[in-house]
């Protein structure tokens, strides 16, 4: 079955679509708790002023807040659900920015909170935390208290937050610079001219055609060297804010701040950095094999990225997609496997799911879970796509993640954090490789199985290992006074770049200039986690396929912490300790065996 991609939202059968009946059972039940919200919040200015009074006057005012974040978490997804069916709809985005206005009041009205709460004294806090009815905040407030020590005076966090606004003018510049200003031209194809813009570049390095991926880099990064002055400035100003805050805040660098609020000892970091350099000699080993493969004597940089075997064209109807999935996940047991498999199929008033493309819906794929209705998936399904396969199994980790996380938590702590996200979702795809490759025979796919795998994990292990070696260089550099210019900026990036692609592969002359155009650099620190989060599901799914209940019932264990411990700890009592270097080099282990088996195809 196929559908028509620009079919209107309004034709869209519902046991296509999700069912958000759980959150709200129509449009005017919608406004029903929004008018509620807009009426009932600033109830909680009433208890400002005295929440260290009394523990009684604690316990009634976080139990307001909570309910009111209930509602309008549901409010939200909701609105934000509504706008991806059909982006262009007006009623839903003026839902949503009438939710957006309504949400940051809300949260103003409870910003006198936090302060408040870490002014009450120790002792009497320790005491409150003791009582039976603090039992549902123990872990809130407990979260909240670490940041005591980095809390400053009243007059002082009132210049800080005064600041935070102007504090955003370097990433707001350098996302209208690369996303707006600059024009980058076209690039000629076999198809015609096609226009060459940031979010285009990705694709024309994996074109099959070497012209074309020459002109695209060349043309692309011409650009960037016609403004690398001001990437560099920009670039300078964030990492400048960073220090700034992490030392009025008193923390001893800002990698130790950026990794607080998941308690993340700065070893995780440099764990993960020494290990993936001491094990770059597999990496090399692929680059020379791709070389090999491609046949390239010139091989560079921009021949990297291409596919070595092209999807695989393999049909699978949605629901022979969902029957595959839940043979993969067999071994997580008969409770996983049936509620994610009648989530994924839904009935005939739908799912968890919105199965396929229509006009105006958002493209690519996501889970949404809240503490209310359904874990929810935006899927944009195409049965020929043998990654939508993948991706369906993907979403299908985060929503069962997010079903045990609400159904094992009360809602103060049921939220797992972004550290833990990628877990349960690349689980599952792990799951469904290992399936895959002991149910097919068919060379071809098996070789497309272990390079989709090989590339996966440079793009999210390798890759965001060498940018997060690159921030913490930069921060370190200026936490030491040294000075970040257009030169030292590019000498930095270009010796990861050595280091990372090795003798086999030719580095382009303005290729250095790299470094300054990832966006997510602007959020610092940051993008280790999806090297952290991959690795530990390679540890946790051998784990689990080569162990028995215990194993399987570790995991679960994660699975249904939610929010109620820290990132480490969770993982923890699944069975993998990130603290060590072991599950990264597991994780390198594993890399290395794939790239000796792609080279016997
Ligand atoms: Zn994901």
């Amino acid at each position: 079955m196929s559908v028509n991609p620009t079919r209107a939202r309004k034709d869209v059968p519902a046991h296509e679509k999700w069912n958000l009946n759980a959150l709200f059972p129509d449009d005017a039940a919608w406004e029903q708790g929004f008018e509620d919200l807009k009426n009932q919040y600033t109830e909680i200015e009433t208890y400002r002023g005295s929440l260290a009074d009394a523990p009684e006057n604690l316990r009634d005012c976080l139990n307001r807040m909570f309910e009111l974040e209930k509602l309008g978490e549901r409010l939200g997804y909701y609105a934000f659900l509504k706008m991806t069916e059909d982006q262009g709809d007006s009623a839903s985005q003026s839902r949503q920015a009438r939710f957006m206005q309504l949400e940051s009041k809300v949260s103003a009205s409870m910003s006198f909170m936090t302060p408040e709460i870490q002014e009450i004294p120790d002792s009497t806090m320790k005491e409150w935390l003791n009582r039976d009815d603090f039992t549902e905040y123990r872990i809130y407030l407990e979260k909240l208290l670490r940041f005591k020590p980095h809390v400053l005076s009243p007059a002082e966090e009132k210049l800080m937050a005064m600041q935070s606004e102007s504090a955003q003018t370097a990433s707001k510049t350098f996302s209208a610079l690369l996303d707006v200003d600059m024009d980058f031209g076209t690039v000629k194809t076999p198809q015609g001219e096609k226009p060459l813009t940031n979010s285009t570049f990705g694709s024309f390095m994996q074109n099959p055609e070497r012209e074309v991926r020459k002109e695209a880099y060349g043309k692309y990064y011409s650009h960037l060297d016609s403004h690398k002055n001001t990437l560099a400035s920009l670039y300078t100003g964030s990492v400048n804010q960073d220090v700034y805050r992490s030392q009025a805040r008193g923390y001893s660098s800002s990698l130790e701040y950026a990794l607080f609020p998941d308690k993340v000892d700065p070893k995780v970091y440099h764990n993960l950095v020494e290990t993936v350099n001491k094990n770059l000699p597999s990496l090399h080993a692929y680059y020379r094999l791709r070389k090999e493969k491609q046949g390239i004597s010139d091989y560079s940089l921009i021949d990297t990225k291409v596919p070595l075997i092209a999807d695989i064209k393999m049909e699978h109807s949605y629901d022979e997609a969902v029957a595959v999935i839940e043979k993969a996940l067999q071994p997580l047991g008969d409770e996983y496997v049936s509620t994610l498999s009648k989530g994924l199929r839904g009935g005939s008033n739908g799912g968890w799911v919105d199965k396929y493309e229509n006009k105006g819906k958002r493209s690519g794929a996501f889970s949404a879970g809240s503490f209310y209705g359904e874990p929810y998936i935006l899927m944009n399904y195409k049965e020929d796509l043998l990654r939508d396969l993948f991706t369906l199994a993907h979403e299908g980790g985060h929503s069962m993640h997010s079903w045990y996380s609400s159904r094992n938590n009360p809602f103060p702590h049921y939220n797992y954090t972004i550290f833990e996200a990628e877990v349960a979702s690349t689980f599952n795809e792990q799951l469904l490789f290992h399936h895959m490759m002991s149910s097919n025979d068919d060379p071809k796919l098996k070789a497309y199985l272990i390079n989709k795998r090989i590339d996966d994990m440079i793009g999210t292990i390798f890759r965001q290992t060498m940018f997060a070696e690159f921030e913490l260089r930069c921060h370190q550099m200026v936490e030491n006074g040294e000075a970040l210019t257009v030169q030292s900026l590019q000498d930095e990036y270009r010796k990861l770049l050595v280091n990372y692609f090795g003798e086999d592969v030719e580095l382009p002359e303005l290729s250095a200039l790299e470094g300054l155009r990832i966006p997510h650099f602007y959020r610092a620190f940051y993008v280790y986690k999806y090297a952290t989060g991959l690795s530990a599901a390679i540890s946790l799914s051998q784990r689990v396929l080569n162990g028995g209940d215990t194993e399987r019932e570790d995991y679960f264990k994660f699975l249904k912490s939610g929010g109620s411990r820290f990132p480490l700890e969770s993982l923890a009592v699944a069975g993998v300790d990130m603290s060590s270097p072991e599950p990264i080099q597991n994780a390198m282990d594993l890399f290395d065996d794939l790239v000796k088996k792609l080279s016997a195809y």
